[in-house]
């Protein structure tokens, strides 16, 4: 992996803004862990990865809705662009705004806080 030195300081500048292009891209490794990266990374047991599928494909769904009608939203526009990228807005907003997304998207807060095996809101 590759980062410009430029946009990791810009990343980390504002630490709460969602938006961190070191996650971002970490998130993608991390999804590229089993194959090329679909936003559904390596997890153990049938019952979770399913559950996975289920809560990511309904948020991702959600936010092509919001992206779509224009209205604002906690992750970026740019997530709506296919499950992969909506995994890795997912992550920069779990670890960076993880009270709004917590409490906006309990269960996609759920799936990223068992993937990353971390509890953000407990820093
Ligand atoms: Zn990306």
């Amino acid at each position: 992996m590759i980062l410009s030195w430029e946009d990791t300081l810009e990343g980390a500048q504002v630490p709460d803004d969602g938006r961190n292009v070191v996650i971002h891209e970490f998130a993608h490794q991390l999804d590229q862990d089993n194959g090329p990266a679909n936003g559904a990374p390596w997890l153990r047991g049938r019952g979770r990865r399913a559950r996975w599928a289920r809560v990511m494909s309904a948020e991702f769904g959600a936010l092509q809705q919001r992206a779509a009608s224009g209205q604002p939203s906690l992750l970026s526009d740019y997530g709506a662009t296919d499950p992969a990228e909506f995994f890795a807005v997912a992550s920069e907003v779990f670890f960076e705004q993880p009270q709004q997304l917590a409490a906006e998207h309990a269960a996609l807060y759920r799936e990223l806080s068992g993937l990353y095996r971390v509890n953000p809101l407990s820093w």
